[in-house]
């Protein structure tokens, strides 16, 4: 049989990370088997559904490198065909108009909470026939009465609902627009999606959307209900615990594999193995494996394992994520060092691109001031003089790279009798502004020898200027 998935997002606001979740394990399980993955936008609220929304979930999928075979479909386009739908179940007995108003469903709620019964419809328009058009009408899904549904969900295992338990859910609106329930198992039906991967949140709806395929005649899908994602309180998930939308954690300097590494790994196991590149987590990837019980989100795991992802993934690819995080700093990469010999020198030490970009600022362009503390520790008297000397040296230095440049830096600490830091600080904090960078030689073939040069100069100058 051809797997067929789907991600079936409600374009209400940006891509979760819990929605991101559900897309890889989707994306997983076709990719796996050899099949389908279908991106399906559910806008047909149009009052909570928003272009920008739309827009976050297409950017959120193309970061996250979770490519898909058919769609986007949107469901807006197929609202004649959820209408001929309906019309279907009416006409063969499965559906029919209910014209209880508001106030009588109110009234019929606030007996059975009194009664301490769960409220449901009582079926009052259950058995009768054809539209009496002067009365506004819903149409409701004629659920049997006897029976079970036992979802065999791959996940959690059976989970057996009895029919009585479930009442005839409207699938019209007045306005005749489709509910969310009908929309979803017409297009489940029509894209023949065998595999319905989604949080177990919409395990309440799955039994009477499986009752509506039934009516329908309908192959069912096989269903894989995911635990929810918990934030560190145990509440579900949210803003408040911090970045929750795939693009922040972009901006926030994350690599697209840390998160997708980090979601695979959030509510999924393989032995105790941590990090998976993408091919093995699509051979490793099962349902089986996944967690019944809710997962919790840990943001200092995912900061380290994306420290792992910066210091062992090739540079190249490192280098095009951080090329758009200098450029968000205004700067263009293109009038300095290589990125690509920019990672090589700071990937140990950012566990974020944000942190690397930031740091790495003054070998694109020139710093506005020193920084205070380095300053002060390092631009001591008589600084001025070795800097002077090293100016020198540097200024003769044949060809720029890292082994002749640390050569000067030895030699004269040695001729001058200073212990190596005692040249190396004043010279980094001359050409950086800071006391922290990468090892010295490199940092300077970073820099460059014009820039190098003109630094010292800025802070012999400096150190003068001070006395
Ligand atoms: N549109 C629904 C949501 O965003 C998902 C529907 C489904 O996966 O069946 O929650």
């Amino acid at each position: 049989m051809s797997i067929t998935t789907r991600f079936a997002p409600s374009p209400t606001g940006y891509l979760h990370v819990g929605g991101a979740r559900t897309a890889l394990f989707s994306w997983l399980y076709a990719r796996k088997h050899g099949g389908k993955f279908i991106l399906r936008i559910e806008d047909t609220d149009l009052e909570r559904s928003t272009q920008e929304s739309v827009n976050a979930i297409l950017e959120g999928m193309a970061w996250l490198g979770l490519d898909y075979d058919e769609g986007p479909y949107y469901q807006t386009h197929h609202f004649d065909r959820y209408k001929e739908i309906i019309q279907q179940l009416i006409a063969q007995g499965d559906a029919y108009y209910c014209y209880c108003s508001k106030d009588e469903l109110e009234q019929l709620r606030t007996e059975q909470m009194a009664n301490k019964e769960k409220p449901r419809y009582n079926g009052k328009c259950r058995e009768l026939t054809g539209l009496e058009e002067s009365r506004e009408a819903v149409v409701r899904f004629k659920n049997p009465i006897d029976g079970v549904v036992t979802i065999e969900d791959l996940v959690k295992g059976d989970i057996v609902v009895a029919n009585k338990e479930l009442d005839d859910l409207i699938i019209a609106r007045a306005d005749g627009s489709p509910t969310y329930n009908l929309t979803v198992v017409v297009d489940d039906m029509d894209m023949k999606v065998t595999h319905v991967i989604r949080g177990d949140d919409h395990i309440n709806n799955t039994p009477r959307q499986m009752n509506i395929l039934k009516a329908l005649g309908a192959e069912l899908p096989k269903y894989a209900h995911l635990p929810m994602i918990l934030g560190s309180d145990g509440a579900r998930l949210s803003k408040r615990h911090g970045a929750v939308s795939v693009m922040q954690f972009r901006d926030d300097g994350y690599l697209p594999e840390a998160l997708l590494n980090y979601l695979v790994r959030l509510g999924w196991s393989h032995g105790d193995q941590e990090i998976f590149s993408l091919d093995e987590m699509v051979e490793y990837f099962e349902l089986d494996d996944v967690n019944v019980s809710a997962s919790t989100f840990n943001m200092e795991k995912l900061l380290w394992l994306n420290h792992q992802y910066i210091m062992n993934s090739d540079p190249v690819h490192v280098a095009r994520h951080l090329s758009w995080h200098i450029g968000q700093l205004g700067i263009d990469p293109v009038q300095g060092p290589d990125l690509v010999d920019v990672v090589k020198a700071q990937r140990e030490r950012s566990k974020t691109l944000v942190e690397m970009a930031a740091a790495s600022v003054y070998f694109y362009k020139e710093f506005d001031s020193y920084d205070e503390k380095a300053a002060k520790k390092n631009f001591t008297v008589g600084s001025d003089d070795v800097l002077e000397q090293l100016h020198a040296k540097l200024a003769e230095v044949k060809s720029w790279s890292a082994e002749p440049l640390h050569q000067v830096i030895v030699d004269l600490a040695e001729a001058l009798g200073l212990n190596m830091g005692k040249v190396a600080q004043p010279l980094r904090v001359a050409v950086c502004g800071s006391a922290v960078s990468p090892a010295i030689d490199i940092t300077l073939t970073l820099i460059g020898r014009e820039k190098t040069l003109a630094r010292l100069e800025r802070a012999i100058n400096y150190i003068r200027d001070q006395k």
